[in-house]
């Protein structure tokens, strides 16, 4: 490394510091990723089985910062959590920022809804946020510093038709953030929740056309969101929130307020 890399490298905000996204292969995660990776953070991606997502985020990020990597795991299974954390350990130590993002829908009027489509997406959603984080909190606790940022959803907060799974576990998220967030405060770990709204990525790539349509005409900004637009607000609570904790920081065009 250069002088003037090193230099520049140092004046980053999260320079040495180890960024944990789930979900970090598409969409949302991968914006998230690439937003800590450019302030600096060593970052790793977890993926469930989108590798060439992955490796095409890990990619992109190379060219600005080398300390990027992706790691499999389904964040629903706590085994697999554990054996995440384990190769982190090994190569780190550490986390200092955990990113909860990853997150699935399997949409279902609540009368027609399985126990798979309930326990799929309470597991993946919901679940995952207890093991992800109890994994990574000691050693936050022991450095006195962290970041938890979860990515709830406008969902937790209005409720959504046929999303009585998806809008438990996003509302389950907010709950959790701000009790655990009690906890840590003195610590100096905050935790906080990101609520996006109707974003742009595979997920509402997937809604019908003309459920597509519907959905923007109820947005205030008359548009979806864009991915790099939550990313910010992550940047925003990891790198300037040291005050702020507890907190839903809502990124929706005004569709709730
Ligand atoms: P995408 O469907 O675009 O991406 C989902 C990501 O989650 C992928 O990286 C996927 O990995 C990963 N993932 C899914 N299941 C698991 C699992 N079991 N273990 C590990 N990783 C998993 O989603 P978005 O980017 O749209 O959403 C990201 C988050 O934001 C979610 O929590 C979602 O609920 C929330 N959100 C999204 C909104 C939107 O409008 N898009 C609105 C509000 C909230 P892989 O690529 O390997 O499949």
């Amino acid at each position: 490394m250069s002088l003037l890399e090193k230099e520049l490298s140092v004046s980053k905000p999260l320079t040495g510091q180890i960024a944990l996204v789930t979900g970090g292969s598409r969409g949302i995660g991968a914006e998230i990723a690439k937003e800590l990776a450019v302030q600096g953070a060593t970052v790793i991606i977890n993926y469930v089985s989108n590798i060439e997502k992955a490796q095409q985020v890990v990619d992109e990020i190379s060219a600005f910062n080398p300390n990027v990597y992706a790691t499999q795991a389904d964040v629903s299974n706590t085994e697999d959590v554990i054996r995440l954390y384990e190769e982190i350990a090994e190569n780190y130590g550490k986390i200092d920022i955990l990113v909860n993002n990853a997150g699935i829908t399997r949409d279902s009027r609540f009368m027609k809804m399985t126990d798979e489509q309930w326990h799929e997406v309470i597991s993946t959603n919901m679940n995952s946020l207890f093991y992800l984080t109890k994994a990574a909190l000691p050693k936050m606790i022991e450095q006195n510093y962290g970041r938890i940022v979860n990515i709830s959803s406008i969902i937790g907060q209005s409720g959504g038709f046929g999303q009585t799974n998806y809008s438990t576990a996003k509302a389950g998220m907010i709950g959790f953030t701000k009790s655990l967030a009690l906890e840590t405060a003195r610590h100096n770990v905050t935790v906080n929740c990101v609520c996006p709204g109707y974003t742009y990525t595979d997920m509402v790539a997937a809604v019908p056309e003309k459920v597509q349509e519907k959905i923007i005409a109820k947005i205030p900004a008359g548009r979806f969101g864009k991915a790099s637009e939550v990313a910010k607000a992550v940047r925003f609570l990891v790198v300037d929130g040291e005050y702020i904790t507890g907190q839903c920081l809502n990124v929706n065009g005004g569709m709730y307020m």
